[in-house]
């Protein structure tokens, strides 16, 4: 029997909620299938770990996941520690050096779950964003001088790359092609970024001659939130840099009901290194420690994560349980209006599983 070795990160605040939900949901799925086991490394780096030990997690500890099949992550962020060091510490210092350049976050209305938007009841908004993750806004590439004179400067460049451009518009073809309607949109803001972002149309227009079969169009970012609000049904596979991905994003998962519920793959597609899995929100400490997170997004990546580990007919199955689940009203946690509990949202989905004969 086949056995995935899972790095489970779980972070800070409902990060661990959500996380410890994930592996209960998980290990049923496997006694459910019978045809693999899960083996659970648990690492407990953040930002408790970075008080006590002034770094997010140890030197090495990439190396002590290098050899894992897969990592589940939950969320960082602490009220105490500054967010930029929470994120550069542990999230980036994984995803950046392990090349997880791209970053799949589907979007759909799960049933039984209601949009904000009034003409949407379910089926016109499906679509999947393919968020660039490895360079960008997001390189690291800047500096401030002069700090707090009037004379202070502070810069972050954006650093895109013809290679890094061009493989992960390669991603968001491939992406597109494998999705019925085979539609794209190259999200950029090359109207006034004139330097990286017009390269970006370039390479977009240059990829696009090897998939004639995928209808692919071009959006600015800020016209990109309208259509995604007034139009959402002409839309299915987006494909933007690290920072408009993040943010259209963010907004695709509130369209789609809450931000707890939107999942997250960040792909090393080549498999040299372990890809990663977290559901896109943070660590939510408006609501740490009273039991209400919502878990179903922590769910969805997991079935993500096991479609990675070549286990799809589990990951079916617990998209199934997910959506039998988020049709019971009674079963909504209060972000989608409900009163449940995100232990009782575990047990149902577990139950579920079980129950499931296909
Ligand atoms: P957030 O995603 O943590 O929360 C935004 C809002 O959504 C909050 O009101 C929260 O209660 C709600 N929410 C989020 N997830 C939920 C869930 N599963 N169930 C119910 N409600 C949920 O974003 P924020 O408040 O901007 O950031 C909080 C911290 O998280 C910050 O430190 C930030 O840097 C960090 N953060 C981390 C990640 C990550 O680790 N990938 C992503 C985003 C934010
Ligand atoms: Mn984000």
């Amino acid at each position: 029997m086949k056995t995935h070795r899972i790095a489970a990160i779980p972070g800070d605040g409902i990060g661990k909620e959500v996380i410890a939900a994930g592996i209960e949901v998980l290990e049923a799925l496997a006694r459910r299938d019978g045809g693999f086991t899960l083996a659970f490394d648990h690492f407990d780096w953040g930002s408790d770990y970075y008080k006590a030990h002034g770094l997010m997690m140890p030197e090495d500890g990439r190396d002590q996941i290098r050899n894992h099949d897969a990592i589940y992550f939950g969320a960082v962020g602490a009220p105490d520690v500054p967010d930029h060091i929470s994120l550069w510490g542990l999230r980036l210092a994984i995803c950046q050096p392990f090349d997880q350049y791209a970053n799949v976050r589907p979007t759909r209305v799960l049933p039984g779950i209601t949009s904000p938007l009034r003409h949407v009841s379910g089926p016109e908004l499906d679509w999947v964003i393919v968020r660039e993750n490895s360079e960008g806004e997001y390189a690291g590439v800047g500096g401030r001088v002069h700090r707090g004179l009037p004379e202070e400067v502070a810069t972050d460049v954006s650093m895109m790359t013809r290679t890094g451009v061009v493989r992960i518009i390669r991603f968001a073809f491939e992406m597109a092609r494998s999705r019925p309607r085979k539609l794209l949109t190259v999200v950029t803001k090359s109207n006034a970024q004139r330097h990286a972002m017009v390269m970006w149309d370039e390479i977009a227009a240059e990829v696009a001659r090897d998939y004639p079969d995928v209808t692919w169009d071009k959006m600015l970012v800020d016209a990109m939130t309208m259509r995604m609000t007034m139009k959402p049904e002409t839309i299915d596979t987006v494909v933007a840099t690290n920072l408009h991905a993040d943010i259209l994003s963010d907004l695709a998962a509130a369209l789609a009901g809450s931000l707890g519920i939107a999942p997250t793959a960040n792909l090393n597609p080549e498999r040299r290194f372990p890809s990663m899995f977290e559901p896109i929100h943070g660590s939510a400490f408006d609501i740490t420690g009273k039991g209400i997170a919502n878990p179903i997004g922590t769910f969805w990546t997991a079935t993500m994560m096991l479609e990675h580990l070549g286990e799809k007919p589990a990951a079916d199955r617990l998209m199934r349980a997910i959506e039998r689940v988020t049709a019971d009203p009674d079963l909504h946690t209060p972000d989608l209006g409900g009163k449940a509990t995100t232990r009782q949202v575990t047990d149902a989905v577990i139950a579920s599983i079980g129950a499931d004969n296909a």
